[in-house]
């Protein structure tokens, strides 16, 4: 082990367990600085006049990096946290250090992309590692450029042929040593501590009823929290009656509720894949525990999917050349976003979304079919708003189910429309939802 200085950029891996990339890091390094960067673009207006992050999703990460800040300190290291665009912050930390490397996860959405080419274009030597899907890429019985077209396929190619992802790593027990900062420009690491958000008061009190409650210690973000949840979840039977309950629209059981920490990477799907398997070996292997799987290789699919298409995924038309532009009404948008679309199924899951920072799978089917189908809205200002709200956002899984909804992917049976009445007689036949988020005169948040 040499004497060099590495700068470890934690991007959506926030944890230590499984964690190939700070491995790689610290196996060549003598010492190791690890550091979190909060790009001001999140939290400015998109082009469709909101917020980039909001609220929710702020207050989940500024839990996690506290958690990750914890749990480097017990291994005498800490996390370093920078207020400004990574391709401009890193270098001027790695010329005040010394420092000529650069190592993180890889990520291949283009924003993203870009970030580690503006460090690149600054001189910094930076090493990417690709450790996000539960499957490696370079594993696939075939070469990620011919990904099957549909989800089916690829299942079944991948089920046929056995491909299984490889033990999750330890976390390391300890760190290369930090450098000291004391000499570090105030101005470089000023503000970029807890950045969590009074609605965390305010939520507890009112949203008891919330899917995901974020503000709740078991339900924080963070790697500690997330092996908790996966501790308690495949403890007990929900994983067996999951493809029963997994359509349902509320609660914290009806699904496993692992997104928030996969999307954060306080949780390695490949941790998750080991709980599930030790479940199925001390309770038996079931439909519910399949369908987990089933789930699990969705997500993957979205990834791959990033890796052979790359940036055409963010194109208007997507994949589709022969789709028409997307068309775009911003009044009926923002009644989208706000709940007062006038149908009441839709408007209870936006308010939810925008109360909570968390919607059932179902209702995200149907609010983005909605949106799209009925409302003549553009996908993209859907994904946008989701990107502000989810506890769960993820790049390449809202990219990728918001393209499957517009038809715009790589699904040759084109979009999918969900009729938003038929949805609300099945999914809520007694009403319930629609009475506890979108009962007249009520606005959620009230
Ligand atoms: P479970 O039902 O318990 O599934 C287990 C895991 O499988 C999930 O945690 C997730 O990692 C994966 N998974 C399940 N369904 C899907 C799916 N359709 N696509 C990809 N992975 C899946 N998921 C996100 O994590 N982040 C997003 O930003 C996101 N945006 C979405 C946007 C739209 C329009 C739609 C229709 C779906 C989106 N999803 C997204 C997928 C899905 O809704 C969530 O992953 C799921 O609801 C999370 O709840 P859970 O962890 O309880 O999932």
């Amino acid at each position: 082990m040499g004497s060099e200085l590495v700068i470890f950029w934690f991007r959506n891996d926030l944890r230590l367990g499984d964690n190939l990339a700070l491995v790689e890091a610290c196996g060549a390094a003598g010492r190791v600085l690890p550091v979190y960067c909060h790009d001001p673009a999140a939290e400015a207006s998109t082009r469709w006049g909101f917020a980039r992050r909001g609220p929710h999703r702020r207050a989940l990460l500024a839990a996690a990096l506290a958690d990750l800040d914890q749990t480097l300190r017990a291994r005498e290291s800490r996390l370093l946290q920078l207020r400004g665009v990574p391709g401009a912050v890193l270098p001027a930390l790695a010329r005040a250090l010394g420092a000529e490397r650069v190592v993180c996860e890889a990520i291949a959405a283009p924003e993203e992309e870009d970030e580690v080419a503006a460090l690149r274009a600054a001189g910094l030597r930076v090493k990417t590692v690709w450790q996000s899907s539960l499957l490696d890429p370079a594993g696939l019985p075939f070469a990620v450029a011919h990904l099957p077209k549909v989800f089916t396929a690829f299942r079944q190619v991948v089920e046929s042929a056995g491909v299984l992802p490889a033990a999750p790593l330890a976390a390391p027990e300890a760190l290369p040593p930090c450098p000291p900062l004391a000499s570090l420009d105030e101005a470089l690491i000023a503000g970029c501590g807890d950045r969590s958000e009074p609605v965390v008061e305010a939520g507890a009190e009112r949203f008891e009823e919330a899917s995901f409650p974020w503000w709740q210690p078991a339900f924080a973000g963070g790697e500690r929290a997330a092996l908790a949840h996966v501790a308690r979840y495949f403890a007990g039977d929900l994983p067996r009656h999951y493809k029963a309950t997994r359509n349902g629209l509320s609660g914290v059981d009806f699904s496993s509720k692992l997104s928030p920490w996969l999307a954060q990477g306080a949780l390695s799907p490949r941790v998750a894949l080991a709980a599930l398997r030790r479940h199925e070996a001390e309770q038996g292997a079931s439909d519910g525990t399949y369908w987990l799987w089933f789930e699990l290789l969705w997500r993957d699919y979205f990834r791959f999917l990033h890796l052979q298409h790359g940036r055409r995924l963010y194109r208007a038309r997507g994949l589709n050349e022969e789709a028409p532009m997307p068309a775009h009404d911003p009044a009926a948008f923002a009644a989208w976003c706000e709940g007062r679309t006038g149908h009441a199924f839709i408007d209870g899951g936006m308010r939810e979304l925008a109360a909570t920072g968390w919607l059932s799978n179902r209702m995200r089917q149907v609010v983005a079919s909605y949106l799209i189908y009925d409302l003549g809205c553009d996908w993209r200002a859907g994904a946008a708003w989701f990107e502000a709200q989810l506890v769960d956002y993820d790049v390449y899984s809202n990219q990728g189910n918001w393209l499957y909804i517009a038809g715009r992917g790589t699904d040759p049976r084109g979009g999918r429309r969900f009729d938003p009445d038929k949805q609300a007689a099945t999914y809520d036949a007694d009403g319930a939802y629609r009475a506890r988020w979108a009962e007249p005169g009520r606005r959620a948040g009230d």
